[in-house]
């Protein structure tokens, strides 16, 4: 049989290859917005849960730095004896940094001859310097004019590197009568105590450091510590948070002077 291709069937022919193309794009298109419309849903969904968690962020450790109600706060000095020790000095500075603590050193010539730039940094930190003599010796063996030498000494070092006059001195283990009382005076010095003793400078364990101060901490207080010791410098950071959860709070010994209980540590 012969199937004759006329006009007709050429012009149908195309008219149903243009209708199929059409079909097929519509098709595609379809589908692909149903994807589209599928992949967007989970999208929408997710967004208000980061949302919500950034509402309800920890608070901040620094909360517990804010001071309690003035009644209830309780002044405690830290004082640090024998400094400064290059390398420890520096950790101890930014360990008292770090938690907004002043302290006061007392600081022996000697070392300070050697290391004039670190009371500097002490000063420029906002702690206070005091005199813990030149030689570190007994002064209850020592002449009047040998005790002022030994204070004038430091002095004039803790004078030339960060121009500041001290008002306190501490004499070496605690030793002293009331001519190293009186020739100090003279050289226009009060005496400083402590009323809280860790032993420190026996370089005992951190923990046993720490316990001994919780335990003698006082209103008032004067704690007394040593620069260079490790196992202090170990125990400090916490102690100090501890100490401050407790209503504790640090002032220098000018600072702490104007308490009335004050007189009673230097008298002792
Ligand atoms: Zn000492």
């Amino acid at each position: 049989m012969v199937i004759q291709i006329r006009r007709y069937h050429i012009f149908a022919a195309v008219i149903l290859a243009v209708l199929f193309g059409r079909a097929a794009i519509y098709s595609r298109e379809t589908s692909e917005r149903l994807v589209k419309a599928v992949e967007l849903r989970p999208q929408a969904m997710a967004v208000p849960i980061p949302t919500l968690k950034k509402e309800i962020s920890p608070i901040p450790e620094k909360k517990a730095d804010i001071p309690l109600p003035a009644v209830k706060l309780k002044p405690l000095c830290l004082t640090f004896d024998d400094g400064p020790h290059p390398g420890q000095t520096e950790r101890l500075l930014s360990i008292l940094k770090e938690a907004h603590v002043r302290a006061t050193f007392f600081v022996v010539g000697k070392q300070a001859e050697l290391y004039p730039y670190l009371l500097k940094k002490i000063a420029q930190d906002g702690h206070e310097l005091a005199n813990h003599t030149y030689s570190h010796r007994n002064m209850k063996t020592l002449s009047d004019q040998e005790i002022s030498e030994e204070l004038e000494k430091t002095e004039t070092l803790v004078s030339a590197a960060t121009g500041k006059k001290m008002k306190y001195f501490r004499p070496p283990g605690g030793q002293y009568n009331s001519q190293v009382v009186a020739a100090a005076k003279a050289r226009g010095y009060e005496m400083v105590l402590w009323s809280i003793f860790p032993q420190d400078h026996t370089n005992p364990p951190s923990a046993l450091i720490r316990s001994r101060i919780l335990g003698g901490a006082h209103k008032d207080g004067i704690v007394l510590l040593h620069s260079g010791v490790e196992n202090t410098l170990e125990t400090l950071p916490e102690l100090i948070r501890t100490l401050k959860r407790r209503g504790y709070v640090f002032e220098t010994v000018a600072q702490l002077r104007t308490e009335p209980h004050f007189q009673n540590f230097a008298k002792k």
